[in-house]
Parts: structure tokens; sequence; C-alpha cells
């Protein structure tokens, strides 16, 4: 029981009005005036003007996630490179998978994992190649010893002007590894998974509000928000629980590569209710949320952020 003494000491430590103003949303992150510029897919992070923040420098593990092993797709760069960094700080081991011509942002996270004292492991490959993807899982958990989390991430968004220029092989292959390798690779992580495992698949407000550009990738985002639903009902009664995080514009070289067209990237993210762009940094929260027992009565949902833009 708080006795009244300690009651009274604990109402009396003011806000330091330098945290408040740190906490800001408008300012806590700068309002990016991003240079017009175009790196061939999938880019580097660290050769984007400015580097995405992946938490390199603030992000401060609380142990929440001690002693699980995660697979992220996606973590050499951006917001799965955030993940990554954040889930190694909060105690689990980290394996990445990436294209291997990624290699440099993925060293990035590889040495950022090994400096919270975590086991690293790097599994370069494309998700494009069935041989890969069929045998992603299987190495990640040999080398992390075990499988608990496995975070869906890695993704493709190429602008297309109208459907006429849109063709099925980009169709095909926004669809492979946005959405079907999902299938794959949650499938194959089952075999690994017990209660207390989580899965995370990252979608996006595309889901509910497509960019006439981008028809194939906003498609794929919808068809997540569903699969993450309905596989959530399936694997309650195993105790496994399957959830989403649609990140909102987030600055990373997803947008630089032919993502945007390069002369929205200036005012990036500016039209959100928040006036900025997020950093993949702002993402890592939800999905340690997501994964770790904290979230014990969270299933089937997706955790939205995006700067305030309304969502069904
Ligand atoms: P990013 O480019 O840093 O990450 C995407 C990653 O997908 C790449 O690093 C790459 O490793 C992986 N990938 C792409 N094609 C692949 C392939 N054929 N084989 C294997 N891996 C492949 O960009 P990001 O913005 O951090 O994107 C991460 C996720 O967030 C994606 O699913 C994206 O759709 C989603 N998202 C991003 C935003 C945003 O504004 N940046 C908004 C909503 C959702
Ligand atoms: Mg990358």
């Amino acid at each position: 029981m708080t006795t009244p003494e300690k009651k009274d000491a604990a109402a009396a430590i003011p806000v330091q009005d330098s945290q408040l103003a740190h906490d800001d949303p408008r300012t806590r992150h700068p309002k990016l005036d991003a240079p017009e510029q175009r790196q061939e897919e999938p880019g580097l992070d660290v050769k984007t003007e400015p580097v995405p923040d992946i938490g390199l420098d603030s992000y401060r593990g609380l142990g929440r996630l001690e002693g699980r092993k995660a697979l992220i797709t996606g973590g050499d760069s951006g917001i799965g490179a955030a993940v990554a960094v954040a889930y190694a700080r909060e105690g689990a081991d980290v394996a990445i998978a990436y294209l291997p011509e990624e290699q440099p942002d993925a060293d990035r996270v590889l040495a950022a994992i090994e400096a919270a004292g975590r086991t690293a492991v790097a599994l370069p490959g494309d998700l494009m190649d069935a041989g890969y993807r069929e045998g992603l899982v299987e190495e990640a958990a040999t080398a992390l010893g075990g499988l608990d989390i496995l975070v869906n991430n890695a993704g493709k968004q190429i602008i297309s002007e109208s459907l006429e220029d849109l063709t099925d092989q980009q169709v095909l292959e926004t669809f492979q590894v946005n959405i079907l390798s999902m299938f794959t690779l949650s499938r194959a992580a089952l075999t690994h998974m017990g209660p207390g495992s989580t899965i995370i698949n990252t979608t996006s407000v595309q889901a509910y509000n497509p960019n006439p550009m981008i028809l194939d990738y906003a498609a794929t985002k919808a068809a997540i928000n569903n699969f993450t639903k309905g596989l959530a009902q399936q694997l309650g009664e195993r105790g496994i629980r399957v959830n989403a995080v649609a990140p909102g514009p987030v600055w990373s070289v997803l947008q630089v590569s032919y993502g945007q067209p390069k002369e929205k990237l200036p005012v990036f993210g500016h039209d959100t209710p928040t006036g900025r762009g997020g950093q993949p940094v702002e993402m890592a929260p939800a999905y340690v949320f997501l994964a770790s027992g904290e979230s014990s009565y969270v299933n089937g949902e997706t955790l939205n952020a995006n700067g305030g833009t309304p969502t069904p």
C-alpha cells in the first residue's frame, strides 16, 4: 500500500518541461525537407540523405524480450533495422534477412545487435527465390537455437503512373515479396513456435487509403491486414499471437528507390496531422509491444503508427 508520505513524494515530482518538449510529436524528430534523390532498388540507408534514423543513438531497452529469438525480414534498413536494434537491446537474439546487395546496411545492424551483447545472424538472399524462401526460417532457427518471434517486414514498392504501365511481372514480384512470402515463412515458423510466440506483419496506411500510383503495393497491404486477422484466429488456441503494424509515411530508402516520385520527397509526410513524416525508430516500440508478453491479450490487431491519419 502506498503510504501518504510516498504518495505526496510522487505527486511532488514535477514533470520536467524539457521532457515534455522532448516528447512533442511535432518536433521529436525533424520535419524533413529531403533533397530530390534516387537510388536503384533496393537502395541503401547509408546512401540516403538524410540517413533514416534506426535508433542506433537513441533506443534504450528495458529487458522486455530477454532470451527471445527473432527473425526479421528486411532487417537491414529502415523499419526492419530499427526493430532489429530495439529487439537486441530488449534482450533478444536476432537474425536478419535481406538482399545480398544490402550488405553495407546489414553490417551496421549486425554490429549493433552484437554491441548489445546478443547473437546476430545474417541471412542474405532473395525472397523471389523459392529455395531461399523455403529454407530461410529453418536456417534462422538453427543459427539462433530456436525461433519465437517472426517479423514479416520485407516489402517492395514501385510507382507506376497507370495500370497500362504496371506489368504483370511487377505485380507478381510485389505480391511475392510483400504477402505471399508471409504464408511460406509463417508456416515454416510454426514448426518452431509454441505458446507465447508471436508473428508480426508489416502492413501500411495504404491498406485503407490507396495511392493510385502504387495499386499493386496497396492491394498487398490490405491483404496483409486480412491475413493477420485470419491467422490470429487460427493460432489463438495454440497460444501464438499474430498482429500487424501499419506505418504511415516513414523516411526510408524504400521511398527513394522508386517508392515515390522524386519531386514528392522534399515534402514527404508533411500532409499528416502531425505535420511531418515518421522515422523508423518511431515504429520500433510498436513491434516491441506486440512481440512481448505485455500485449498478451492483443491478437489479430493492426497497430497504426501514422501520425494521426484516420483508419477504419
Ligand atoms: P526498406 O527499403 O528499408 O525495407 C524494405 C526491405 O525489404 C529491404 O531492406 C529489403 O531487405 C527487403 N526486400 C525487398 N525486396 C526483397 C526481396 N526480393 N527479397 C528479400 N528482401 C527484400 O524500407 P521500409 O520503409 O523500412 O520498409 C519496411 C516495410 O515497411 C515494408 O513492408 C514496407 O512496405 C512497410 N512500410 C513502409 C512505409 C514507409 O513509409 N516507409 C509505410 C508503410 C509500410
Ligand atoms: Mg534495405
